[in-house]
């Protein structure tokens, strides 16, 4: 794995505003996965493929990411920077909505990354603990955001994001099967796994 490659695709993301996970959120994940060794990760929104390629040095050897995107112009270039960082035969991109694609999918996996459109969340949640391993991890990143959620605020523009949001925090506590945990690292990141 080339890591100055990936260093230069991460720099090359921020200077255009893509939404790369934070270092800090990374710090903690990759806590988790160094103890986890997963030999499955899933992720829903790719992006540029920063997250994925940050995540693949703690698979298992043979192990494997599949993630998920649907923009075509930041599919093109996750595919060429995952190249570029000499990772391809760990990450397979699925293209297309994932609210599509996922329940295409049948797989376990030990580690479940979701970080995509804040209004899918709670359908977000519903595949991932259809597919998740005995040991398995789900990781929702942007889960408060940028405070909104834990607000009493109502009004902003999100407000969909805002309340689906919540309703994934709602069924993450609820659920008599998961233990959760919720971080103010980045932009929020709720930790659940199974009890
Ligand atoms: N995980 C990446 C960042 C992902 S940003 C990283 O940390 O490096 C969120 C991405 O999810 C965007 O590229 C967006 O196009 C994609 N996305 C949002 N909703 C989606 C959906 N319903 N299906 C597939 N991709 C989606
Ligand atoms: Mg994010």
């Amino acid at each position: 794995m080339n890591k100055k490659e990936l260093e230069i695709i991460k720099e090359k993301a921020l200077e255009n505003h893509i939404p790369i996970i934070m270092d800090d959120t990374l710090e903690v994940i990759a806590k988790s996965l160094k103890e986890l060794k997963p030999n499955r990760i899933l992720e829903i929104g790719t992006a540029v493929g920063y997250s994925a390629m940050c995540f693949s040095e703690y698979l298992q050897t043979g192990g494997i990411i599949d993630t998920i995107e649907r923009d075509e112009e930041r599919i093109k270039e996750a595919k060429i920077n995952i190249k570029n960082v000499g990772v391809e035969d760990k990450i397979k991109i699925y293209e297309g909505d994932a609210v599509e694609i996922l329940p295409t999918l049948n797989e376990k996996y030990d580690m479940i990354f979701i970080d995509a459109a804040k209004g899918k969340y709670p359908f977000f949640l519903k595949e991932s603990i259809r597919m998740l391993s005995e040991k398995g991890i789900i990781f929702a990143d942007n889960i408060l955001y940028k405070g909104y959620v834990l607000s009493d605020y109502n009004k902003h523009k999100q407000r969909t994001a805002v309340r689906n949001l919540r309703e994934y925090i709602k069924e993450v506590t609820e659920n008599p099967n998961l233990e959760t945990e919720i971080l103010e690292v980045g932009d929020g990141l709720a930790i659940s796994k199974r009890k």
